[in-house]
């Protein structure tokens, strides 16, 4: 009786532990199927990185724009319209092209922030001469310097939203002439 007892508890016991066997290997099993899953995972985001650095780098050509306009002792830009994407940035040159003193015939390019009144702010810039007709910078999103005959100067800034924007020299009776529209694409 004690005999038969202990057969059938090993019995059990093999029984338990064949039972046991399928299992484990069955989680192992699982287990490398977890791992795989993660490499894939590794491996799609490893893919979906090397695609945005793709994006990012042909991004980056069009990021920048260089641009260049010109004003001259006839009281004229060479562009009344520029072109720029929305985020580029943008360095405009202005070249002043004539050989007037900057006395008497000033060139600047000033780009004004959407919704500014571009006679309001022509109005307000004649009475600031001694900042070389630059009221404040409230309205504006670049400015060059003043220059007079044969002189440059860069400005680098940011393309704002879609949309159109107003430019103009601010020197004294020079709006009317020199304005035109960045637009903003
Ligand atoms: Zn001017």
């Amino acid at each position: 009786m004690k005999r038969i007892f202990m057969l059938l508890t090993t019995a059990i016991l093999l029984a338990s532990c064949g039972d046991a066997k399928p299992k484990k290997a069955e989680e192992a099993t699982q287990e490398e199927t977890k791992v795989e899953a993660k490499a894939e995972e590794t491996k799609s985001e490893e893919a979906t990185q090397e695609a945005a650095k793709t994006e990012a780098t042909d991004e980056k050509v069009a990021e920048e724009v260089a641009l260049e306009i010109t004003g001259d002792d006839a009281m004229k830009f060479d562009k009344n319209e520029l072109r720029v994407k929305a985020g580029q940035k943008v360095t405009l040159t202005l070249k002043h092209v004539g050989k007037s003193p900057k006395d008497q015939m000033g060139h600047n390019w000033v780009l004004l922030k959407k919704g500014t009144d571009l006679a309001g702010f022509a109005t307000k810039a004649m009475a600031a001469k001694d900042k070389d007709y630059i009221p404040s910078e409230d309205d504006i999103i670049a400015h060059t310097k003043l220059l007079g005959g044969g002189e440059s100067d860069s400005v680098t800034f940011v393309a704002p939203e879609k949309g159109e924007y107003d430019y103009l020299c601010s020197f004294p009776g020079h709006y009317a002439m020199m304005k035109g529209k960045l637009i903003v694409e």
